[in-house]
């Protein structure tokens, strides 16, 4: 299927060294791309060997994307790899979990520093190039808590609202110059991320009842949905926001 096909492309994925980054940076080398993997641990490095051994190049930039003055340095950097990047995956995220009432400042800035300044800055900087070749496909990484208010994550919660704000600005400004701006919404998905909750065994059990196909999700159920939004099979497809939930939502 050449509309799915990837070869060729660079793609930039934020947040690799593990979990949900780390499953779309694999599927996107699988479907043919170049990647340019950056994350603030160096778990990052094993990803980008993991895509050498499919076959295809692949660069790790260790950075700490919440430091905002650091992020055009970071773009340049990952613009220089291969001299182009046609995909942006805005998927380095962190989550806080206290109650609203005692919620600490430092956690709320942190979480926003991180999932949605950068979200915003990066785009802007990689998103420039993509303009200036008229031709450029983002997918930032949103969640459930883009719709719902979530339980002890305010900062999280406003972050992730962000997301499909900062998808829809972008996109109604850049679909007319050939970037197409999407987001993916993860449902509950086993990672670092949700670990407390599956530790949980209460909350688990109750999470899964409600989820339609009665499972958690993993980093492989996003591989085919990021393909399709970094392909050209998705050329009119601008500003959604597409659940990969098990059906959490329609519920
Ligand atoms: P994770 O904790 O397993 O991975 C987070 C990644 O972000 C890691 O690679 C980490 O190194 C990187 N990172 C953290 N701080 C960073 C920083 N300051 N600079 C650069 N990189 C940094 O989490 P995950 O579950 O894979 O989450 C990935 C994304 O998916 C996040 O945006 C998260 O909010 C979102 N998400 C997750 C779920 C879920 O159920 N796991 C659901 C909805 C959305």
């Amino acid at each position: 299927m050449p509309f799915f096909d990837l070869s060729g492309k660079t793609a930039v994925v934020t947040g690799v060294s593990g979990g949900l980054g780390r499953g779309i940076a694999v599927g996107l080398a699988e479907a043919g791309a170049d990647l340019v993997c950056i994350s603030q641990s160096e778990g990052g490095n094993a990803t980008a060997r993991t895509i050498e051994e499919i076959g295809r190049r692949a660069v790790f930039i260790q950075a700490d994307l919440s430091v905002e003055t650091a992020l055009p340095d970071i773009a340049g950097r990952a613009i220089e790899v291969f001299g182009r990047v046609d995909i942006l995956v805005n998927n380095a995220g962190i989550i806080r979990r206290r109650p609203a009432a005692d919620h600490a400042a430092e956690d709320w800035h942190d979480v926003i520093a991180l999932n949605m300044n950068s979200v915003f800055f990066l785009s802007q900087l990689i998103g420039r190039h993509m303009l200036q070749r008229g031709s450029g496909k983002i997918i930032n990484i949103a969640s459930m808590l883009s719709f719902q208010g979530g339980i002890n994550v305010p900062g999280y919660t406003a972050s992730k609202h962000a997301v499909a704000g900062i998808t829809k600005a972008l996109a109604n400004e850049w679909a007319g110059r050939g970037v197409q701006v999407n987001a993916i919404a993860p449902g509950y998905m086993a990672t670092d991320n949700t670990a407390a909750l599956r530790a949980d065994e209460a909350r688990s059990r109750s999470i899964v009842e409600r989820i339609p196909a009665g499972r958690w999700g993993t980093p492989e159920d996003l591989k085919g949905p990021a393909i399709f939004l970094a392909s050209s099979a998705s050329d009119y497809i601008s500003g959604h926001v597409l659940c990969v939930d098990g059906g959490w939502m329609t519920r």
